[in-house]
């Protein structure tokens, strides 16, 4: 283990090439809301830099650790536990379990000042590992597909930075650790509607709201942002079309669902590409289709699951009515009946926030270096964070991690899925460096 890690920073030396700053300076507006003479605050950019590269070895231990010990959502008992042990160890104020099995800590700074929070999220999936390494899941079937071990790890990293300057830090932190990003288990609650429904982002009331998510589409060292949306609603719906079961050689005396449904499945495609704006992205898919139990039985019903993603509130309420209306009216027209029914309220789409975007630009810019900060474009995949974003300014990055040269290509959500571990450091001096630069402007 020694070797390895002493391997790794070797490998995190040769590391792409980033501008750092020694220092940034913002100027603060003390006299208004105070009565004091305008000060200034020092974002302590070099001190942020050493702490997150001396955690180096600690970080790819704990992302490792989680990563052997996967946990689906509502589940993450282990993981919830260790996250809440050591923000205890810092100090900090901490509420475990929240929302199940999430974790809340908040560290305040010496100087008073605005709230500011930051969120990993917990949660495996249900995949089975095919990448041999030595910090393969211990956990059959459950893997970090999608990266969630490294943000529970970038964060608490964030959190041992920040509490080592807190006698300077310019405001209050609250540190979030979300369950079940992947949604709940059926029937029960969880996620980001959860952690909002208990309080979260109440006492003390959080005024901007960080995320980070991996993303293998990127180099590691590089970094994307977008202001509007970065991630698309989603919204996961069932479809129930009503039959008359009867000889396959006699339809006329019952009534056949099969192709009633397939009308519904083609014309919910109409709505798609001839009804909403082609400026408008959106999709559609009908993933499941089942009805029938033989090849010469006319079917009694056939039940359909899909989901819908859009990237502007507006598109998906329309979109969502457009179906409706569709299932209802095939359904009538051919003297049968057909409800649509949706999972729970589905998630709207994550929106960054404009002026929280622009003024996180050059804490990004000088972590990462001007070059290697990105303007991407929206994703249709969702994400739970949406919830918080719907609350409160919010900025949500992604951090690159793929590296071609060690096989690191893969897509999140796929068994073969790792990531390149120097963005742990660099994802650690992006956060920290963000919050502060977020609590000294004012
Ligand atoms: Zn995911
Ligand atoms: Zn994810």
């Amino acid at each position: 283990m020694r070797l390895l890690l002493a391997g790794l920073a070797l490998g995190l030396a040769a590391a792409p090439p980033l501008t750092i700053a020694d220092a940034s300076e913002c100027v603060g507006a003390g006299a208004g809301a105070t009565g004091l003479a305008p000060f200034r605050y020092i974002v302590p950019d070099a001190e942020i830099t050493a702490a997150a590269e001396a955690l180096t070895p600690r970080l790819v231990e704990t992302r490792r650790d989680i990563h052997r010990n996967p946990e689906l959502g509502n589940r993450e008992v282990r993981t919830g536990g260790l996250v809440a042990d050591r923000l205890r160890a810092l100090g900090l104020e901490v509420r475990h379990p929240v929302a199940k099995t999430g974790v809340v800590g908040v560290l305040k700074g010496g100087p008073p000042g605005p709230v500011v929070a930051v969120r990993a999220d917990l949660d495996a999936l249900p995949i089975e590992e095919r990448r041999d390494s030595p910090y393969k899941s211990q956990n059959p079937g459950v893997m970090h597909a999608c990266g969630h071990d490294a943000h529970t790890t970038i964060v608490l990293g964030t959190a041992e930075v920040l509490a080592k300057l807190k006698a300077r830090l310019p405001g209050t932190v609250v540190f979030v650790f979300q369950p079940a990003e992947e949604g709940p288990p059926e029937g029960e609650a969880g996620g980001a509607a959860l952690m909002i429904k208990e309080g979260v982002l109440e006492e003390p009331k959080v005024q901007a709201m960080f995320g980070l998510h991996m993303d293998p589409l990127l180099e590691v060292g590089q970094v994307g942002w977008a202001i509007g949306p970065v991630f698309a609603s989603s919204d996961t719906f069932r479809i129930d079309v009503q039959g008359k079961k009867t000889h396959g050689a006699y339809p006329h005396t019952g009534l056949d669902p099969v192709p009633i449904a397939a009308e519904i499945v083609s014309s919910l495609q109409l709505i798609v590409s001839r009804e909403i704006d082609a400026q408008n992205p959106k999709v559609l898919t009908i993933g499941q289709i089942h009805g029938g139990n033989r090849f010469n039985i006319i079917a009694d019903a056939v039940r359909m699951e899909g989901t819908m993603r859009t990237l502007d509130a507006s598109v998906r309420r329309e979109l969502k009515d457009r179906v409706a209306r569709v299932v209802k009216g095939v359904a009538e027209a051919h003297g049968t009946t057909a409800t649509l029914a949706f999972r729970d309220e589905g998630n709207p789409p994550t929106m960054n926030d404009p002026a929280l975007t622009r003024a996180s630009r050059p804490a990004l810019e000088r972590v990462y270096g001007k070059t290697s900060v990105l303007e991407v474009k929206p994703q249709m995949g969702a994400e739970d964070f949406a919830r918080f974003a719907e609350k409160v300014p919010a900025l949500y990055v992604k951090m690159g991690v793929r590296n071609e040269a060690r096989g690191i290509t893969a897509m999140i959500h796929t068994e073969d899925f790792d990531l390149d571990e120097r963005v742990l450091p660099l994802g650690v001096r992006a956060m920290a460096t963000m919050i502060w630069d977020r609590l000294a402007a004012r």
